[in-house]
């Protein structure tokens, strides 16, 4: 699959820069995204480490389907490649803004912004408009999962920039705006939730232990407790966003080179909606 997606990136002009950056500094991982919060929801992930998490189980879902119809094994793996292709490019332009971020600003922040995202669903958008047309025989199928949010990305997307950022900024409204918050009151949101993935991580460590040293029914409780919990694996992504956001928040002046990067950043975004020069 994960050949299939990156001969998939090759295949295309719009992801140019994102394979790239594929091959330059990220991985692709596939993973069964158990216990991540809005598992049903996450397609793709990029938590910061520098890799490109994918939900193994969505691609299964789509891949039986098509199966169920008589493709054949081979066309299916192509097919659901191309399909999806669109929400890697979109994790690898997270990867892209992180770095590029971490020029202007000398210090990595890998946490998401509404101004971030409006970045990334524009590409991923750019990226399955020209799988479409690239590949029309996608049309001939029903791939389930990701119909819905893929056609009502295009559709926004093709009523312009100011459109798409109005959708994006709805459905990520759990994410900071850069440009339409104070310097101050960013870092306060910043260090606080920080703080907060910091305890989040304490708990389930502590939890942890009594699983490891408890006995018997204490570990029996503990292992109860810890299923309820989000994964070991977001818990790791909670601890590494803490700490590359309190290491960025030590430098004052790097949050106005933020806000200076992101506006330089949206200035394009809104001038160019459709193609973009890097
Ligand atoms: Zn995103």
């Amino acid at each position: 699959m994960i050949t299939a997606w990156t001969r998939a990136l090759g295949e295309l002009a719009s992801t140019r820069a994102h394979r790239r950056f594929l091959a330059a500094h990220s991985r692709i991982l596939t993973l069964n995204l158990d216990g991540i919060e809005d598992k049903d929801n996450v397609i793709a992930l990029y938590p910061g480490d520098g890799n490109v998490y994918v939900n193994e189980r969505i691609f299964d879902d789509m891949a039986s389907r098509l199966a169920g119809k008589g493709v054949e094994e081979d066309e299916v793996v192509r097919l659901v490649a191309r399909k999806t292709v669109s929400h890697v490019a979109h994790e690898l332009c997270h990867g892209m803004f992180i770095r590029r971020l971490r020029a202007s600003a000398g210090e990595t922040l890998i946490a998401g912004s509404v101004e971030q995202e409006a970045l990334c669903y524009r590409d991923e958008a750019a990226v399955l408009d020209e799988a479409q047309r690239r590949w029309p025989d996608l049309a001939e199928h029903d791939f389930g999962r990701t119909e819905s949010s893929d056609a009502a990305l295009l559709e926004s997307w093709r009523k312009g920039p100011k459109r798409l950022y109005a959708d994006v900024a709805k459905l990520c409204a759990h994410f900071p705006t850069i440009l339409s918050t104070s310097n101050e009151e960013l870092a306060k949101t910043l260090k606080n939730r920080a703080a907060e993935f910091r305890k989040d991580v304490e708990a389930y460590r502590a939890v942890e232990d009594v699983s490891r040293t408890g006995d018997a029914a204490e570990k029996r409780a503990a292992d109860e407790a810890l299923a309820k919990l989000p994964s070991k694996f977001e818990m790791d992504r909670r601890l590494l966003w803490a700490q590359t956001t309190e290491k960025f928040l030590e430098d004052p002046q790097r949050v106005e080179r933020m806000r200076k990067f992101v506006r330089a950043e949206m200035k394009r975004f809104f001038a160019r909606p459709k193609k973009r020069k890097r």
